[in-house]
Formats: C-alpha cells, sequence, structure tokens
C-alpha cells in the first residue's frame, strides 16, 4: 500500500485547531493517520488552512443551466410556481450529454467553492415526452459520470416522483420525464447500486420528491425494496418549503406535512428533510427529537421566496442541519452559511443568533453543524479530518486579504463573513488534489463542454 503524506501549516481536526499537520493517505483515498505539532520531510507542504470539505447535501444539477433566469417578473405577483414553470421549460429538451455537461461544470464549481460531496436528487429520468432511455438510470448515470471527471464525491439520490398532488392526483403534462412506478424506480436503483458499489467516491440514497409526489404506499414499497438492496441507506424529501403546500395538506388530510411524514413513517437519523421551512413549534422539537437532519439550502429559499427556518428553537433541541445549494442560483458553502445566519438576524434583529454560546465562534459552530449533519444524511465517511474517513480537504489561502493576519476560528469567521474573494485554494478529494491554486485541473475541457451544451440549448 502506498502511502501519502500532505503537510498543512494549520488545520482544523476533531480535537480543534492543530499546527503542522500532517495527515497520510492511503492507497485507498481515505486517511490513515493524523499527527499535529511534528515536523515531516516526507510530506508533500501544501500552505494554507486545511479544513474537513463540506457536504452539498442537496443538488438538482440540471437547475444550474437555467440559474438567473427566472428573475424577469411575470405579468402577476411570481411566486415559487411560476418559478417552476420556467424549469419544466428549460429541462424539456434536455440530452444525457446535456445533463453530463452541466453536472460537470456544476461540479467544478462546488470544489472551487469548498464543497467536496454532493447529494443529487435527480428527478429528470426519461426522454422527451416520458419515453425511457434504453438504461432506465441513464440521466443519473450521466451524473455520476459527470462526479467522477470532475473529482466529487457524490451520493445519487434518484427522486421518486409519481403524482401531480396530495393523495395520488394527477400528475402535470410537464412532469413527464420525471415519473416511475415503484417496479421501473426500483430498476434505477439498482443499476445505480450496481456502479457505485465498492467505490468509496459513491453512495447511495433515495430521494421521494415530496409529499406531493408519492402516496404513503408507494414510497413504503419503494423504502422495502431499497433495504432489500443496501442496509440504512439515506431517505431525502422535499418538506413543507412552501405555505401554499402547508395548506393544501391540510386540505386534503387535515394534517401539517412535517407531522404526516412523522406519524406515517418512522423518521430517525437515515432521513433529511429538505427545506422543512414552515414548521409548527411542536414539529420543530419533533424533527430535533428524531436524530433526522434538516437540509437548509438558504440561498435558494431567498430566491424563490420560500421564508425562513425555525433555527434557534430548532438548534436549541439539539436538531441537526446540513447545507445545499439546491436550485444552483449560488454555488458556495460561504453564502448559504451567511445568508442562514442573516436571515436569523434580520428577523430577531440580534447579532451571533446561531452561535453555540458566550464567546463561541458564528462560524465554526455552523460549521461544525453542517459538516456531521452533511456526513450523516449522505452516508458517507467524511465530514472531518480523522482516521478512516476519506481524505477530503479544502485549504484556505491564509495570504488571501479577508484572511490575512487571522488565525484558528477567526479564519473560518472571516471567511463565512467577510469579502466576496475566493479563498480556496487548494482541494483534496479522496486524497487526490483537484483544485490547486484556485484552478480546478480540468476546468477549461469542462466549461467549454458547459457552453456548448448551453448554446444548443439556447438554439
Ligand atoms: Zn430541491
Amino acid at each position: 500500500m502506498t502511502i501519502r503524506k500532505l503537510h498543512f501549516d494549520s488545520a482544523l481536526l476533531p480535537s480543534g485547531w492543530q499546527n503542522d499537520v500532517t495527515i497520510a493517505v492511503d492507497d485507498g483515498g481515505n486517511i490513515s493517520s493524523v499527527d499535529s505539532e511534528i515536523a515531516d520531510a516526507g510530506a508533500h507542504h501544501v500552505a494554507g488552512a486545511a479544513l474537513p470539505g463540506v457536504p452539498n447535501v442537496h443538488s438538482h444539477a440540471h437547475q444550474r443551466a437555467m440559474a438567473g433566469l427566472a428573475e424577469r417578473a411575470g405579468p402577476d405577483r411570481d411566486s415559487f410556481w411560476t418559478w417552476r414553470e420556467v424549469m419544466y421549460g428549460f429541462l424539456a429538451r434536455m440530452t444525457p450529454d446535456d445533463l453530463q455537461a452541466i453536472a460537470a461544470q456544476l461540479y467544478v464549481e462546488m470544489l472551487k467553492s469548498g464543497f467536496t460531496s454532493v447529494g443529487e436528487f435527480q428527478y429528470l429520468h426519461h426522454g422527451p415526452g416520458g419515453t425511457p432511455y434504453g438504461e432506465t438510470a441513464e440521466m443519473s448515470l450521466r451524473t455520476l459520470d459527470a462526479a467522477d471527471h470532475a473529482g466529487i464525491g457524490i451520493t445519487s439520490l434518484p427522486t421518486l416522483y409519481a403524482y401531480g398532488g396530495f393523495g395520488g392526483a394527477e400528475p402535470n403534462p410537464r412532469q413527464e420525464r420525471f415519473l416511475n412506478g415503484a417496479d421501473r424506480y426500483l430498476d434505477i436503483v439498482s443499476s445505480l447500486h450496481k456502479r457505485s458499489q465498492g467505490n468509496p467516491n459513491h453512495g447511495l440514497g433515495i430521494s421521494p420528491h415530496s409529499l406531493r409526489a408519492v402516496t404513503s404506499e408507494l414510497l413504503g414499497e419503494v423504502i422495502a425494496g431499497l433495504d432489500a438492496l443496501t442496509e440504512n441507506a439515506p431517505i431525502h424529501i422535499h418538506i413543507a418549503e412552501q405555505v401554499r403546500e402547508v395548506e393544501d395538506c391540510i386540505e386534503w388530510c387535515g394534517k401539517r406535512p412535517v407531522d404526516l411524514l412523522m406519524e406515517t413513517f418512522d423518521v430517525g437519523d437515515r432521513w433529511c428533510l429538505i427545506h422543512a421551512t414552515h414548521m409548527s413549534d411542536d414539529e420543530t422539537r419533533a424533527v430535533a427529537a428524531s436524530g433526522a437532519v434538516v437540509g437548509l439550502c438558504p440561498a435558494t429559499e431567498a430566491n424563490l421566496g420560500d421564508g425562513i427556518f425555525p433555527a434557534p428553537l430548532y438548534l436549541a433541541a439539539q436538531g441537526r442541519i446540513a447545507i445545499g445549494s439546491d436550485s444552483h442560483i449560488s454555488v458556495s458553502p460561504v453564502e448559504e452559511l451567511r445568508l442562514l445566519e442573516y436571515g436569523q438576524r434580520l428577523i430577531t434583529r440580534e447579532r451571533n443568533v446561531l452561535a453555540a454560546g458566550a464567546h463561541a465562534s458564528t462560524g465554526r459552530t455552523l460549521l461544525n453543524h453542517v459538516l456531521s449533519g452533511g456526513a450523516q444524511c449522505l452516508g458517507r465517511a467524511i465530514g472531518a479530518l480523522s482516521v478512516g474517513n476519506r481524505a477530503d480537504i479544502v485549504v484556505l489561502d491564509t495570504d488571501a486579504p479577508a484572511l490575512y493576519g487571522r488565525e484558528g476560528d477567526a479564519l473560518i469567521d472571516s471567511w463565512i463573513f467577510s469579502g466576496n474573494q475566493p479563498c480556496v485554494s487548494n482541494v483534496f478529494v479522496g486524497g487526490v488534489q483537484v483544485v490547486a491554486g484556485g484552478r480546478h485541473i480540468h476546468e477549461d475541457d469542462i466549461l467549454a463542454d458547459y457552453r456548448a451544451t448551453i448554446d444548443r440549448l439556447s438554439e
């Protein structure tokens, strides 16, 4: 077994900040030892401060290509629902090659910003008109190809989408590329399982789109099928993102969506509730107590006018959170964490609202939350620089003006809460360097493919 050693000026370890840190990586890409305060002459020196790579738990890769195109006012008040019509129009012509090119560009952007793994909530399954490809998992497999090319870790979360509203309502014709019954859906899961098994950069879970798009019978059947294939895989679901969704759910069954989910399924630590914006206090405490993670996407939630998550109550109840870039109007852990805190400051008119306690750093508190929550809900050995975990490492440029003269948690606070210049200089995934000096190793090729795809889709 060949072991490579990387030496950093400082690194954030589970024990806290340490200087002169040497991380050894085995040939499978896992961390085999971590030493600090010792000079190791045989190690490759990387200047800067090392952090565990940030997990991005919620991505719809295809939406990267339409980011920014839904910002023109319509004839009436614009909402999530008018945005969704623009998105449906854009993806109508997208081919497998297009999706792969868009996803690769997106993953390059994620890596350069400090995300080293992604949960791909992929619902564009079939060809135009809803005709399946010869390989029913074609589109999801293309996101895996894109992830491998860009060198990001990925948890495939193929989306189960069957209905157009609560109670098994007929789907909208514009949703036909998303739709599957249990059998065909489980074929997709099985193809992804075959392709990912034994690859430490790949993980697998499922994503019932929302309680609007599945029934409890269908989801129960799919979870049983998943459990027969692999143990305790993650389950991600959009929930309570929009007030109208909560109202429709109450009108249909008399219950709020989070209450309904918790009553119907055994929601525990394999679950990730995406958004969960509109919860009663009782729902908030119940989700926190369940051990599930809430996947927050503050930039998308702001862009879509969703609302603000009840973070103070949820975190006080020991709730777990992670972040995602969702619609990709922004691809940056800095912007997601900054906005998460700022939303709370704007409504409470206080500062450092989400800090862990007196004197705690807000940036460090938020980073700790999303590293452990992200690792949990992506189901992979990531989120901490410790032996046995993937060597997924983000290095901050401590000579950058925003970070110069800072150390320890002040580095994280300055990274998240000051300036707009990128501060990530080097990124390693499974010990492989994919960003060097702020540039991705395949940046030019991947960008050329992306441009060709956008030219074609815009014709
Ligand atoms: Zn989403």
